[in-house]
């Protein structure tokens, strides 16, 4: 078993091999006709993973499904399951055009089972595989599923160490032994130093310009003319695989969210390399400046529009971080807007799957502040009076896209202040994006913007994340700040009652309200909490009641 492998958690207990299964329910006959079956999954699409190591095609047979599960176990939007398949298609076509072994397994295949489990014992029993092998794969479930279906057909399973990361799991839990809290500062610093990455050349010990974070030059907002012109993002007609993955996708998930027929997502590793040789020339260089900013009406602004590329694995993380380290070594971009880039990729992105790996499947019920709230019905459509959630969740359903602030201070603060359950949340953020595959989604949900991963059920202190130091709550001035948003909406950002209250602000204060005695113990919210009794004893009553207004349906469309 590999490293890796190593360290990734045992089968749930309740994933008795029986629940799987079984391509043989009586002795097979010898000799094995394949080798090893090769799994590849939708986000492995990289013929460099280690599943390949020592493939040969005389002996060994690659294995890859479309199944509808992979788009029913959360209502994944039409966006999010064009890109799979179609990216798994180019991959398919691409290994059958070298002339090796494959078996795919289309969607629309009048046998195809629907599931992941189901199509690979299928699998085993037409192929008969002396043993199964596989990279990693980025999602517990699967991997239960999977381990399941090898154990019930008596079948050896090796996981292999995922090499599109700097970090194996392994390493993770190295730097997590002995931390009660994890912060992403301590792990940036020691993947920067172990990686070599932007270095002080005269001192290699030493961050590049002296400072290892340059995060307070990366906040800045567009001023009231807005960004100007922006350079367009490269976006790629759809070619005929995309064409008829888009059509089965319409007839097949019609009633899922959001629209295929706006796809325009790199599907294979040449339009990959192209997205990022266009966000190293054109965007990099403002990257940092502008990396907290929004617009109205403008979703790609200076942002990479890289991570379903890379989560899909037609980029190497490595040769991202290389390109935009040279970048700055050239003089083409500025220090901190390669540094505010290089924490992203080689920190949080890195860090989240570590927090992933290490603490799953506990970590899926988390839910901290016991939110209960169903997710607004709005959220499935964009249909809400307030412009700032109108205009993120369009962006969202249109392109399957929008930025970290626009998720974590738009759509995750809302969801954060009104408490709606963090399960609940998550199955959105899994379901809508381009990007969204399980191990970098729920940390970023659950830890990050829902703050639902600390606590005495953590083994923290009550009000202390596992993830985040606090959580990231806000009124509607910060959305002020940052963007257009405000101007063209019916509320007020700086007013927390009154029927021109912005539900953010209202919904704010009431949040602290109703956690100021866990919030309290938070070192680092003891100021926000404090500010709560400047409110006199009337304030605080109808805050309360609006935000229990908003909660009853108060701002639904008639
Ligand atoms: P840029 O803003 O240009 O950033 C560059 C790259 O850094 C990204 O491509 C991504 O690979 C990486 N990155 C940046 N922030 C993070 C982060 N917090 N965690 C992991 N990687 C990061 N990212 C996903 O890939 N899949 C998800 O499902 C996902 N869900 C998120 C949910 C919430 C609530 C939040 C707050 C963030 C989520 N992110 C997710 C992280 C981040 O928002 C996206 O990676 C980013 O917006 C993708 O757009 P981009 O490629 O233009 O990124
Ligand atoms: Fe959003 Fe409130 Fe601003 Fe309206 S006023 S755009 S709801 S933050």
């Amino acid at each position: 078993m590999s490293p890796d492998a190593a360290a990734l958690p045992t089968p749930h207990p309740g994933a008795h091999p029986a629940a799987y299964p079984a391509a043989h329910p009586a002795a097979q006959p010898a000799p094995h006709p394949v080798r090893h079956l090769v799994i590849v999954l939708g986000d492995q699409l990289d013929r460099g993973a280690s599943a390949f190591d020592g493939f040969d095609p005389t002996q060994d047979c690659i294995w890859m499904a479309e199944v509808a599960e992979e788009s029913t176990q959360v209502w994944s939007a039409k966006q999010r399951t064009v890109l799979f398949l179609s990216a798994m298609r180019h991959f398919a076509a691409a290994l059958r055009a070298d002339g090796l072994p494959l078996d795919y397994r289309r969607l629309d295949a009048p046998a195809n089972s629907g599931t992941l489990a189901g199509e690979l014992a299928a699998a085993i029993a037409q192929h008969r595989p002396a043993a199964l092998r596989m990279t990693a794969p980025g999602d517990w479930r699967v991997l239960q599923a999977l381990r399941g279906v090898a154990a019930a057909n008596g079948l050896a399973l090796a996981v292999c160490d995922d090499r599109h990361f700097f970090t194996t799991v392994r390493d993770f839990s190295a730097h997590a032994e002995g931390r009660k809290q994890l912060r992403l500062e301590f792990f940036y610093r020691e993947q920067r130093r172990r990686h070599g990455v932007l270095m002080d050349r005269a001192d290699p010990n030493q961050p590049e310009g002296g400072r290892w974070n340059f995060d307070a030059e990366n906040r800045g907002a567009f001023g009231r003319d807005g960004p100007g012109a922006v350079p367009p993002p490269t976006r790629f007609v759809p070619d005929a695989i995309t064409a008829e993955v888009m059509a089965l996708v319409n007839t097949r998930f019609a009633g899922h969210p959001g629209q295929a027929d706006s796809f325009g997502w790199p599907v294979t590793r040449t339009q990959a390399l192209q997205v990022l040789d266009d966000f190293i020339t054109w965007r990099l260089p403002a990257f940092g400046q502008w990396q907290d900013a929004m617009w109205q009406g403008e979703p790609w602004l200076y942002h990479a529009h890289l991570s379903a590329a890379m989560n899909l694995k037609l980029l190497q993380p490595r040769e991202v971080v290389a390109r935009a380290e040279a970048a700055y070594r050239s003089g083409a971009v500025p220090l901190a807007a390669a540094e505010g880039f290089i924490r992203q990729v080689l920190g949080w992105r890195e860090y989240v799957r570590g927090i992933y790996w290490t603490r799953m499947p506990g970590y899926a019920g988390r839910n901290a502040l016991q939110a209960t709230e169903p997710l607004p019905a709005f959220y499935w459509t964009g249909n809400t009076p307030m412009a700032c959630l109108r205009d993120v969740i369009a962006q969202t359903l249109a392109h399957g896209y929008a930025h970290h602030i626009q998720r974590l201070m738009v759509t995750g603060l809302y969801a954060l202040l009104l408490g709606v359950r963090p399960q609940a949340v998550h199955a959105w953020y899994l379901a809508v994006y381009v990007d969204a595959v399980e191990w970098v989604e729920l940390p970023n949900v659950l830890g990050m913007s829902q703050f639902a991963d600390g606590g005495p059920a953590a083994g923290l202190p009550e009000g202390v994340g596992l993830m985040a130091s606090k959580p990231y709550a806000a009124t509607g001035k910060y959305i002020q700040r940052m963007s257009n948003h405000c101007a063209g909406c019916r509320f007020d950002p700086a007013a927390a009652t009154g029927d021109n209250a912005c539900p953010f602000t209202t919904l704010y204060w009431d949040f602290l309200s109703r956690h100021d005695a866990r919030l309290a113990r938070n070192p680092r919210m003891a100021l926000q909490v404090k500010n709560l009794s400047r409110l006199s004893a009337d304030q605080q009553a109808a805050i309360a009641v609006r935000a229990q207004a908003i909660r009853g349906g108060l701002l639904d469309p008639a």
